[in-house]
């Protein structure tokens, strides 16, 4: 990069003025149709209660879900109060106490709580590097008679490799879960992702790609999966319908958490669906278009996803490079870049999800060392640094990523200050060396 070609003003983080002056986009936004369609549901509600009580059929709440069994293409829809509840009764339906589920360190940590809070014990794989989703062959190594599920989460928007954890699972017998919090809209081999695993499990909460407030969907294809985690999670009004094995009807309003979706949120929801595509379209070009303006930086590298997995970004992730930039750690180089107003942070899952205090002590909600206790050679299970270190070294050193919810719509002239903010740091590494961080 030719110093001339270069802007010369004092690094703002020493000083001198930002370059980035643009505000950023608000997310989440509704427009004035969603905003309408919530107030319509909230009337309807006068004449057909279902409208503000998701508690039976119909209603937003099965309007929602019959909407997204369309545009999966899946027969079985649950809509959820959040993603978090999708997950749960997902593993639910899945395990049993003590049961293994192989899953990644490096996510958002309900991609693993939904395993413990069903009696599971998580079992940790590393990721790849290129992708950050888990890498299967690490994921068959962790494979063991007591595994009985595989959590996959597609962190960020990246689609995980699901044809091969798919086949894996087949041929080890185990469920597929999908944790598609941070990726509706991103597909695999052009289909969406959550209809390649047993289960597809969602996130419309409000930092989300569909931001509904707070909501969730998990979608299934198998009759007698959807009715168990039907009876984990439904009213006995959803599930005296649409439970018919009459060996789990038994087990109606036995117990059941209140994770039915709340119709205003279905009702936003709903609405917002028009757009979703919009928006993901939008954050697609603006990812790629970021990364071909920083393709030259120094210090950072964009991540490396085949074509054939299409994320529909739910962040944009940089791997830090320090051989690039001699004597200039990450956390100078972020603070230089954030005090120009790039809206860029260090380590999006800090301490990576095994070495957490959960599974150093082994110790959760159920006391007396459960669930491993559940487990025959539960007390050799241990959780240690070393385990996952593609994943640890992600975590410690090279995480970058920005972009969140706001790039879901045409933020050029945005992206074009973010560019000259990160050539403008670059151009005076032996600056940022000087930054306190
Ligand atoms: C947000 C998120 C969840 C949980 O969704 P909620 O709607 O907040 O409960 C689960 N997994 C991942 C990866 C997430 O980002």
């Amino acid at each position: 990069m030719p110093a001339s070609s270069l802007s010369l003003d004092a690094l703002a983080a020493l000083g001198g003025p930002k370059a980035v002056t643009r505000k950023k986009p608000a997310w989440p936004c509704p427009t004035d149709e969603e905003i309408a369609a919530v107030v319509a549901s909230i009337r309807a509600g006068r004449e057909d209660w279902r409208y503000l009580c998701a508690a039976p059929k119909g209603g937003p709440g099965e309007a929602l879900e019959e909407r997204m069994k369309r545009e999966l293409n899946v027969p079985f829809a649950i809509a959820t109060s959040a993603g978090g509840p999708a997950l749960h009764i997902a593993c639910m339906a899945s395990l049993q106490m003590g049961d293994e589920a192989i899953t990644s360190p490096y996510s958002w940590g309900q991609t693993t709580s939904c395993i413990l809070q069903s009696g599971g014990i998580p079992v940790f794989a590393d990721i790849d590097p290129e992708t950050l989703t888990l890498d299967p062959q690490k994921v068959e190594a962790k494979i063991t008679p007591r595994t009985k599920a595989i959590v996959v989460v597609h962190i960020g928007g990246v689609p995980a490799e699901l044809d091969a954890l798919r086949a894996l699972a087949d041929r080890h017998g185990l469920l597929l879960i999908e944790d598609c919090a941070q990726a509706q809209g991103s597909l695999y081999r052009g289909r969406p992702v959550g209809t390649i695993g047993d289960f597809g499990c969602f996130s419309m909460g409000s930092s989300k790609n569909l931001a509904a407030g707070e909501a969730g969907m998990v979608v299934m294809k198998d009759r007698a999966l959807y009715e168990k985690a039907l009876l984990a999670g439904m009213h006995p009004a959803r599930t005296g319908a649409d439970v018919h094995d009459p060996e789990r009807r038994a087990w109606i309003d036995s117990l059941i958490y209140t994770y039915r979706i709340n119709a205003v949120s279905a009702a936003l929801a709903l609405k917002q669906l028009d757009r979703l595509e919009a928006m993901n379209a939008w954050r697609r070009r603006n990812v790629k278009a970021l990364a071909e303006r920083l393709a030259d930086v120094p210090g950072i590298r964009a991540l490396n996803v085949p074509a054939h997995r299409d994320p529909a970004w739910h962040m944009a992730w940089w791997t830090f490079v320090p051989e690039d930039v001699p004597g200039v750690s990450r956390a100078q180089y972020v603070k230089a870049l954030q005090a120009e107003g790039v809206p860029v942070s260090a380590s999006y899952v800090g301490t990576p999800i095994h070495l957490r205090t959960v599974f150093q002590r082994k110790a959760y909600h159920f006391g007396r060392g459960y669930p491993w206790a559940a487990h025959p050679e539960g007390e050799k299970i241990q959780y240690r640094a070393g385990d996952c270190p593609v994943a640890e070294r992600r975590c410690a050193e090279q995480d970058l990523h920005m972009l969140g919810s706001w790039a879901m719509e045409d933020v050029t002239p945005l992206l074009d200050e973010i560019a000259a903010a990160f050539r403008k740091v670059a151009a005076q590494l032996d600056k940022v060396r000087e930054i306190r961080a």
